[in-house]
């Protein structure tokens, strides 16, 4: 059974420029990985197809058109299947429901999810509504991670998203720290993770290069393959290819989560 993880965060902390630089390095390493974005963004597999935008799955069943496997898996950085959901248009529709509908079909005229090593989904926002758990949900994630940087807004959303993976007895497999330049932010989020049962897997240092790379439509292991940035995910890859465990976090109370911002 491939590894299937989520990678969830509060939106904006920078979930899909990590999922993609993970799913490259992964590549890199000879896995077979699949990306599923299930962002109304639709930008989590972007920077693996040099710029180019995918069509989602929800945008081509609202049309109406028969989808076949070639209109929606789409082959990018060393082999990286590519495929966007999408999200539903503002005000209609459930995300979650969209997300386990279009995932069905995927499965009916695809392989992209069984024939892998690692199914990588980069999904929206934090876990505050029940639509947004649907893949955990329906056992199509078995390991989530947690994204943040050391501010308050950003951990406030990890740690709910800790109270929802604990309400649905679901693992957290670690905690990953997406710098935004707080002060003791490491330690921080360090503490966070150790806290809430789990432990900070990666540190990933603020970085321009992260920006310039998408910019061009790149992510950092394919543009810019020998800096710094680089090998911090390719560490962060490693870790995730190589974690099996896992522990049913334990979300902080507000007051503990408020002083934590303060160390
Ligand atoms: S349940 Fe969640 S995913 Fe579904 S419509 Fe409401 S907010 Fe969106």
């Amino acid at each position: 059974m491939p590894k299937q993880i989520a990678i969830y965060g509060k939106g904006g902390i920078g979930k899909s420029s990590t999922a993609s630089n993970v799913a490259a390095a992964c590549a890199d390493e000879g896995y077979r990985v699949t990306i599923i974005g299930c962002d109304p963004k639709s930008d989590s597999s972007i920077t693996l197809l040099q710029g180019r935008r995918i069509p989602t799955i929800m945008d081509l069943m609202r049309e109406g058109i028969d989808i076949k496997e070639a209109d929606i898996v789409f082959n990018g950085y060393k082999g990286v299947k590519c495929i966007e959901i999408g999200g539903p248009e503002p005000g209609i529709g459930c995300a979650g429901r969209g997300i386990i509908v279009a995932i069905s079909l995927l499965k009916k005229i695809s392989r992209a999810i069984e024939d892998t090593d690692l199914v990588i989904y980069d999904v929206p926002g934090d876990i505050v509504c029940g639509g947004f758990v649907a893949p955990v949900k329906k056992g199509l994630v078995n390991e989530a991670y947690v994204l943040t940087s050391g501010e308050y807004m950003p951990l406030y959303a990890a740690n709910n998203i800790c109270k929802g993976l604990s309400r649905l007895e679901m693992t957290l497999n670690g905690v990953i720290c997406n710098s935004r330049g707080a002060l003791n932010e490491e330690k921080i989020v360090s503490e966070f993770a150790k806290e809430v049962g789990s432990q900070l897997l990666a540190f990933i240092p603020k970085d321009v290069l992260v920006q310039t790379c998408e910019r061009d439509g790149y992510s950092v292991i394919e543009k810019a393959p020998d800096s710094q940035i680089a090998a911090v995910y390719r560490k962060l890859a490693k870790s995730i290819m190589g974690k099996r465990d896992g522990k049913i976090p334990v979300p902080l109370d507000d007051s503990r989560l408020r002083e934590l911002t303060r160390i």
